[in-house]
C-alpha cells in the first residue's frame, strides 16, 4: 500500500504514514494501490483502475460542535478544551471569572470595576475571535489539523 499523502510505499493498514506522519488514506493526492498521482476530484485510479480510497479522520473534532460550545458555554472555554487546547480553555476561563470575581467585589472595593472592565473586554474580545475563526475554519485543533465539517 501507498502513503496518499506523500506517494511512499507503507505497511498494509499503517495507522501513520513512516515517511510524513499523515494518515496514508487521509489525503488525495497519490493512490493507494500503485503509487500514481492523484486529482482530490478522482474516484478511480487511471493507471491501475482500483477504487481510490478515502478514510475520514476519526478523531477530527467536529467544526458546528466546537462553534455550539462556543457560543453557549464558551465562558468555561470549554470549545478550546474539545480541541485539544486545554491550556488556552483554562485561560479563558480565568480571564472570564476574575472579570466575573473583580465585578462581585465592586461592592467593597469601587476600583475594582476597571479590573472587572479589562478582564470583561478581554474575554469578549477573545470570545467573538474564536467564534469567527471557529465559523470561518480557520481555527486548528491542539495538534495543528483542521477541524471536520458535517458529522
Ligand atoms: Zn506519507
Ligand atoms: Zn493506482
Amino acid at each position: 500500500m501507498y502513503c496518499r499523502n506523500c506517494g511512499k510505499e507503507v505497511p498494509v493498514n499503517a495507522e501513520f504514514c513512516t515517511n510524513c506522519g499523515v494518515r496514508p488514506l487521509n489525503a488525495e493526492n497519490f493512490c493507494q494501490n500503485c503509487g500514481a498521482e492523484t486529482r482530490p476530484e478522482q474516484e478511480v485510479c487511471l493507471k491501475c483502475g482500483i477504487l481510490l480510497k478515502k478514510q475520514k479522520d476519526p478523531t477530527r473534532k467536529n467544526q458546528l460542535i466546537a462553534l455550539l460550545l462556543c457560543l453557549f458555554i464558551g465562558s468555561l472555554g470549554v470549545h478550546r478544551y474539545y480541541m485539544g487546547r486545554v491550556g488556552s480553555g483554562v485561560a479563558m476561563l480565568l480571564l472570564y471569572l476574575s472579570g466575573f470575581f473583580a465585578f462581585l467585589f465592586t461592592i467593597r472595593y469601587r476600583g475594582l470595576y476597571v479590573l472587572a472592565a479589562i478582564a470583561f473586554v478581554g474575554f469578549f474580545v477573545w470570545w467573538i475571535i474564536d467564534l469567527i475563526s471557529i465559523a470561518t475554519g480557520k481555527m486548528k485543533d491542539g495538534e495543528g489539523r483542521e477541524l471536520g465539517k458535517g458529522r
